[in-house]
């Protein structure tokens, strides 16, 4: 595809300025002025329409095709929520509207959105209180850490570490290190699930707090969380939950009944906004009742007369996150997306996530290497060590997916699994759209079989081919020069 430059015609115009006839008041100095014409495109305007068209026709979305990314969640997300989010009400509403008193009540709407999905969250999560101000996962997780080390300095305990698994997700980690803490990583046993040996021998009046995913990065829910969460809080440690994959639990389970202390949430993962692509998401972190009092500044609180109003004086809080109130429009998606579906719908969501996960590992597990072979929750990771012995790796399988109009699967990650290939499908997919992939998958791998060539050399059919992906690193070439 060519690029805009290398299109239309020295001199085309879409757009001619009528001439001023207002008088030039002072020439600009010319220190100021432009010596040479700028490098623009000489294109008309429907070259420009025709040009972004075809561009949009190239992007990849959950609109358009399957999109079976591991730990993203990738669900098809109703437009009943981005109407509701586009009402003028809450669309055009500014974040320094009075809340109450002098201008009248023109932010209550928006407050009281706040106020009940915080009230949602709690009942999902069995937590006691949400912040919705957070911005993304990471930010939560920080926000999370921020909230135990505030905690414990308040309780006088001093302590210095962070318990994860290898198998946590990269952010987990960089979180816990960000807030101030070192950081110990438990390695995976056999089973798949934390070495518990290594766990109690690394716990002590040290320990901060132990942040899990659950289910874990492998789709798998360890059986013996609970007693995970009593080891941790019998040496005074906090529990953290990464919520990023709440898909799977939704209505089923509940973190706070576990034990845990600390939770949050990815809005733009399990409560309908489209995740990827940088776009805004949010982040929600709840706790528990002995960590309310330090969650961040403002709170939304319901006064005796009903309204609701933002609320800053709360001495002990860890101080602001994020500037007003985070991302109200992805707040506000999760909302009408629980309304939507309610209680049942929730539920049905989520055992529909998990039955179309073992659809997936059942029908590929003769054909890939299954490293941890169970049933699982909302996603199933396979190996593509098998095929790597013939030069497919998991990389050759993504491209050649690509080729075949579908989204790749998570690749290399978690990083516990050689040559991982980590497929979420989601509830929202059905059975042909699950078979069409998992059929493409059972050919790819007679490929490497019998034909390795053909798969280590896809895309072929793509805008952009196989690429030189050292040379890209080492010399990118990012700048069209005339
Ligand atoms: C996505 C994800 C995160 C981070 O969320 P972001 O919104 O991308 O920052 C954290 N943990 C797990 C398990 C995830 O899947």
């Amino acid at each position: 595809m060519k690029l805009i430059f290398e299109k239309g015609r020295h001199g085309r115009r879409g757009y001619v300025q009528a001439k001023s006839d207002v008088p030039e008041a002072k020439p600009l100095d010319k220190r100021y002025r432009r010596h040479k014409d700028p490098c623009l495109a000489f294109v008309s305007e429907l070259d420009v329409v025709r040009h972004y068209s075809e561009l949009s026709r190239l992007n990849y979305s959950v609109d358009t095709n399957f999109y079976p990314l591991g730990s993203c969640t990738m669900k098809y997300n109703p437009k009943f929520t981005e109407r509701i989010a586009s009402l003028d009400g809450f669309a055009q509403v500014h974040p320094l509207l009075p809340q109450i008193s002098g201008g009248g009540m023109l932010a209550q709407g928006s407050l009281e959105v706040l106020y009940d999905t915080e009230k949602l969250l709690a009942e999902i999560t069995g937590m006691s209180a949400f912040t919705m101000q957070p911005l993304a996962g990471a930010h939560g997780e920080l926000t999370g850490v921020m909230l135990v080390a505030a905690y414990h300095k308040a309780s006088g305990s001093r302590r210095k570490y962070v318990i994860v698994p290898d198998s946590s997700h990269g952010t987990n980690p960089a979180s816990a290190a960000i807030a101030g803490y070192d950081v110990i990583v438990i390695r995976t046993a056999a089973d798949g699930y934390m070495d518990l040996e290594e766990y109690k021998r690394r716990m002590d009046g040290n320990v901060a707090a132990v942040m899990l995913t659950c289910p874990d990065t492998l789709g798998l829910f360890n059986p013996r969380i609970k007693e995970i969460a009593d080891i941790a809080h019998k040496a005074g440690a906090l529990m953290y939950y990464d919520g990023a994959n709440l898909n799977a639990m939704l209505g089923k389970c509940r973190p706070g009944d576990i034990g845990f202390d600390v939770v949050h949430i990815n809005l733009h993962k399990t409560f309908a906004t489209p995740h990827g692509g940088g776009g805004p998401g949010a982040g929600p972190v709840g706790v528990s009742g002995k960590l309310a009092d330090f969650l961040p500044i403002p709170r939304v609180i319901r006064r005796t007369d009903g309204t609701f109003a933002l609320d800053y004086h709360r001495h002990k809080s860890i101080g602001y996150i994020a500037p007003f109130y985070g991302n109200f429009g992805v707040v506000l998606k999760a909302y009408a997306y629980m309304l939507l579906l309610g209680r049942e719908g929730l539920i049905g969501a989520a055992e529909t996530a998990v039955l179309n996960a073992n659809y997936c590992l059942a029908r590929l597990k003769g054909h890939y290497e299954l490293p941890y072979g169970r049933t699982c929750m909302h996603e199933c990771v396979f190996s593509a060590s098998r095929q790597a012995k013939n030069g497919v790796h998991a990389i050759d399988i993504a491209k050649y997916l690509i080729d075949r109009g579908y989204h790749p699967p998570t690749i290399y990650f978690p990083l516990i699994v050689k040559e991982a290939l980590m497929i979420e499908p989601t509830e929202t997919e059905s059975k042909e759209t699950l078979d069409g992939f998992l059929d493409t998958m059972v050919e790819i791998a007679r490929l490497a079989e019998k034909d390795p060539a053909s798969v280590t050399q896809a895309p072929l059919h793509m805008p952009v081919k196989r690429l030189d992906e050292t040379k890209a690193a080492r010399e990118p070439n990012l700048r069209w020069q005339p």
